[in-house]
């Protein structure tokens, strides 16, 4: 078998992953032989499972997903995962804390509605730099999101790579970002997603330093495993799902 790097790098050369992604339940069909020999979580471990846009024609699928989910375990805040690593909450099983990235009118229109009406939170990750853009939320929305319950991280400012700034370049990315979201909408932001996520390639140690130095207390990754007490806040590990995907996809990101 060849190693997932091998296989990745592969899929990229034939531009397959981006056609995939622009197909997201053909991707999730492709990935679906992966989480055959994986479960859904069923020990003790949290959860950090993350969406980006969700069209309409997505909704239900969504709720699917969600109710797959919080048959498993809790839905959480980010504010109690966050207890849940420093040992504050107990972890006697699975449970999840959910969020959203980038800044899409689809939180708006369908996210949003299908949370309230599941009674599920979850975090949003805001690209400043997007906020107002055509195809994009406004501020008006944001503030009505929040109104509605949900918190905001941020997501830098124009969703660039981190590794590929000039420490400068990154410090401005996290601190500026932090300091519009609050600004407009009057809330502290002390959470940070970073773009693309992986360590190494897309960020580095330099930007968890920053982040902490700008006052966020924690800092999201795309590494997949469950976290557990005494992880990091400062090194969240989540999962990217589309909710196009079929659970058997989901349970290759999703599982113990
Ligand atoms: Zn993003």
């Amino acid at each position: 078998m060849q190693p997932p790097t091998a296989i990745r790098r592969r899929l990229n050369e034939l531009g397959l992953r981006s056609r995939l992604r622009a197909h997201p339940r053909t991707q999730g069909r492709v990935l679906a032989p992966a989480g055959l020999l994986r479960r859904l979580p069923s020990v003790p471990g949290l959860y950090f499972p993350f969406y980006h846009d969700v069209p309409p024609e997505y909704a239900a699928d969504l709720r699917h997903h969600l109710r797959t989910l919080r048959r498993l375990g809790p839905m959480v805040s980010w504010d109690e995962a966050l207890a849940v690593l420093a040992g504050h909450r107990p972890l006697t099983g699975p449970a999840f804390c959910l969020s959203f990235d980038d800044g899409h009118p689809s939180w708006r229109d369908v996210v949003v509605p299908v949370l309230l009406d599941e009674q599920v939170t979850a975090t949003f990750f805001l690209t400043t730099g997007l906020v107002g853009r055509p195809g994009n939320l406004t501020w008006a929305d944001c503030r009505r999101i929040r109104d509605a319950g949900f918190a905001f991280g941020s997501h830098t400012v124009t969703h660039t790579r981190l590794a590929d700034q000039d420490d400068t370049g990154a410090r401005r990315e996290i601190a500026d970002s932090k300091r519009e979201i609050e600004d407009e909408l009057g809330v502290e932001v002390r959470d940070f997603a970073a773009p693309y996520g992986q360590p190494a390639v897309d960020f580095t140690e330099r930007d968890v330093r920053a982040a902490k130095e700008a006052g966020y207390r924690s800092f999201a990754t795309t590494l997949r495993p469950a976290m557990h007490t005494g992880d990091s806040p400062m090194w969240i590990c989540r999962q990217g799902l589309h909710p196009a995907w079929p659970i058997m996809a989901v349970r290759s990101r999703v599982h113990d």
